[in-house]
């Protein structure tokens, strides 16, 4: 069997072979015509028999286009044609396209001409003339007792298939060493019978070390059935199934691919068409290895070199999926065979893709490892910076308490004075023959007020003095805080001649952060208000304190004074450490403002009135259900 229906070697014919051969030795015909090609590249025109869909000649043509275009570099024509012949076997078909051919040609004949398989060889002998008057004819895909039969021309040679039965149950013997039984498959057409004629012989000193047994003149399903009782120690090679017993036709390998669906013991067969169809495999010529084997040919030819046909090369083929099947061990292959359907091991299919993971995973890796490193940093930092600002907003309470003291003071003075003139007038009443008891009662109701007032101020003296360990974070309303601010300051205003206003919301603002620190933002911008205003006449010095819904769910609170007003170079240069422009003055007050409302995520600016004063804003988030 060459690509579809060769001959293989009977007795007769190997004796016709020989004779053949050796006159072609003798007289060298086979190499005789040499080429010369002048002012163009050469012409090669490649005749398949079939159509373009069977795979086994457009498979070794495309290796012969493949090689020819690599070793020329491009440098050659070459042409395809498909001659149908297994669709239009008539005489007429045939007739037919040499005529086209040779009018097709006519201007542009072929150097050579490659004929894959049997009938295309025998098609360009017959129409040489007009087609390929001085071109080579190269064949390729049949064996050498075929090309005999075809009583070729002797300048016609080619690459020969030689299909060695005895190779492929040597691979058989090497898989299954242990196997007792050996069976030969082969079917009832001509051909099938010769080629059971051929393994006989080939296989008689092999099949001694059996118990051999030529499955034959069987219809398909008692192939079928015999192959699926076979003992699994059997070696099994399968020749070719044209026609079974009952003279149904097959096309070889479906044949076989119905008895080895169910066959009992693995099957061989010497075919590369019979992988993939269940057998395990073979000493075969593939397509490809024959194609590269035609266009060495080629090229010697158009290279003037002397040719004559040579054999295509054997490979052991095997289906890895079949090893797998029977538990055959890929170890126990010859060197060099080729295993198909190979299952790539996980590494080997998904290589790059394990190796781009592990990259990104890595990658990925060593970015988590630097946040968290750099998380962990900024968290230290967070904490530390909270300590500090807890120090320095506690200085900043101090030294507010310290400027504060004066008013502080005067405001404790109020009702502890008032109490000794009530504790005084009380005992003089009480020294009379007939007391006002209720007016007593009402003095001590009042010394009883002024000690409430009296230990108000202390104790707002005490929260400002007050050191603490931590951050205290909570929601609380910013009308309240600062109202209580104003009171701290109530004093201090009425010592320095100003009118104190609130303008508060009427609503709730809540507001999360430090009540603490926002307070103590509230007095650093009142006591800068009030510092001034200390040049402005004593009854247009005002501090307005309001608050106010902002843009995007924020609160905005402003302290705006009557005073001078602040130069516009300096509206952010005064929030910079120590920028203060009085002579006794730190230059701390708004950058610790600054500081306190940006680590509660809001922010603080200066501005001017139009109508003269500084107004200073802050705005802060207002906490969640506000
Ligand atoms: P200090 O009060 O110790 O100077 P601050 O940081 O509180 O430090 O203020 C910095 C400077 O900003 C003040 O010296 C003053 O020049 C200016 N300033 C602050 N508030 C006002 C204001 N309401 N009107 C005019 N200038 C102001």
């Amino acid at each position: 069997m060459g690509f579809h229906n060769g001959k293989v070697r009977s007795r007769q014919v190997r004796w016709c072979a020989a004779i053949c051969w050796f006159f072609i030795a003798i007289f060298g015909t086979a190499a005789s015509s040499s080429m010369e090609i002048v002012g163009r590249v050469p012409r090669v025109l490649i005749l398949y028999p079939y159509d373009e869909r069977i795979a086994a000649t457009t498979e070794a043509g495309e290796a012969v286009r493949t090689r020819l275009l690599d070793v020329t570099g491009g440098k050659i024509d070459l042409f395809s044609e498909f001659l149908d012949l297994s669709r239009f076997p008539e005489r007429e078909h045939l007739q037919r396209m040499a005529r086209y051919l040779s009018a097709k040609y006519a201007d542009r004949q072929p150097d050579v001409v490659i004929a894959l398989g049997e009938e295309s060889a025998r098609f360009i002998v017959r129409n040489r003339g007009g087609l390929a008057d001085h071109a080579r004819i190269i064949f390729g895909g049949f064996s050498r007792a075929t090309a005999n039969d075809l009583k070729l021309p002797s300048d016609v040679i080619g690459a020969v298939s030689e299909f060695d039965i005895l190779k492929t149950a040597e691979l058989a013997r090497r898989l299954q060493p242990e196997a007792r039984h050996l069976y030969i498959i082969g079917g009832s057409a001509d051909f099938d019978r010769a080629w059971l004629a051929t393994a006989r012989t080939d296989l008689a000193a092999f099949s001694k070390d059996y118990e051999t047994t030529y499955l034959e003149d069987l219809t398909i399903d008692e192939f079928t059935r015999r192959a699926a009782e076979l003992p699994r120690d059997s070696i099994v090679l399968a020749l070719t199934i044209f026609k079974d017993s009952s003279g149904r036709n097959f096309i070889p390998r479906e044949a076989i691919r119905q008895i080895a669906q169910t066959a009992g013991a693995p099957i061989y067969g010497p075919y590369p068409t019979y992988i993939n169809y269940g057998v395990v495999g073979g000493n075969v010529v593939t397509f490809s290895s024959l194609g590269t084997t035609i266009a060495d040919l080629v090229l010697d030819v158009i290279a003037g070199k002397e040719v004559s046909s040579v054999d295509s090369p054997q490979t052991y083929v095997v289906d890895a999926r079949q090893l797998r099947r029977w538990g055959l061990s890929a170890a126990d292959l010859p060197p060099g065979t080729v295993q198909m359907f190979k299952e790539k091991t996980f590494w080997e299919q998904y290589r790059y893709v394990i190796v781009a993971a592990l990259a990104v995973i890595t990658a990925q890796g060593v970015v988590i490892a630097g946040l968290l490193v750099e998380r962990r940093r900024r968290r230290k930092a967070q904490v530390e910076s909270h300590h500090r600002l807890l120090e320095v907003v506690h200085l900043n309470q101090s030294a507010t308490a310290g400027a504060l003291s004066a008013s502080i003071a005067h405001e404790l003075n109020q009702p502890l004075g008032a109490i000794r003139s009530n504790a005084e007038a009380a005992a003089v009443i009480l020294r009379s023959k007939t007391p006002d008891l209720k007016l007593i009662e009402q003095i001590l109701v009042d010394i009883q007020d002024d000690d409430q007032r009296a230990h108000d101020v202390i104790s707002q003296m005490r929260s400002l003095l007050k050191k603490r360990g931590d951050i205290d974070c909570q929601t609380f309303d910013l009308n309240d805080v600062a109202a209580n601010a104003i009171k701290i300051l109530h004093g201090e205003a009425l010592r320095r001649g100003v009118a104190v206003r609130a303008n508060p919301l009427p609503r709730k603002l809540p507001v999360r952060a430090d009540k603490v620190h926002v307070q103590q933002v509230i007095l650093n911008l009142a006591t800068n208000a009030m510092d001034a205003m200390l040049d402005v006449a004593a009854c247009d010095r005002r501090l307005i304190v309001e608050t106010a819904l902002a843009r995007g769910s924020k609160v905005e609170l402003s302290i705006s004074d009557t005073g001078r007003g602040i130069p516009d170079s300096q509206l952010t240069s005064v929030f910079e450490p120590f920028f203060t422009t009085k002579p006794t003055g730190t230059g701390l007050g708004l950058s610790i403002a600054r500081a306190i409302v940006e680590t509660y995520g809001g922010k603080i600016w200066a501005g001017n009135r139009p109508e003269g004063g500084a107004v200073f804003r802050v705005v802060l988030p207002l906490a969640r259900g506000g």
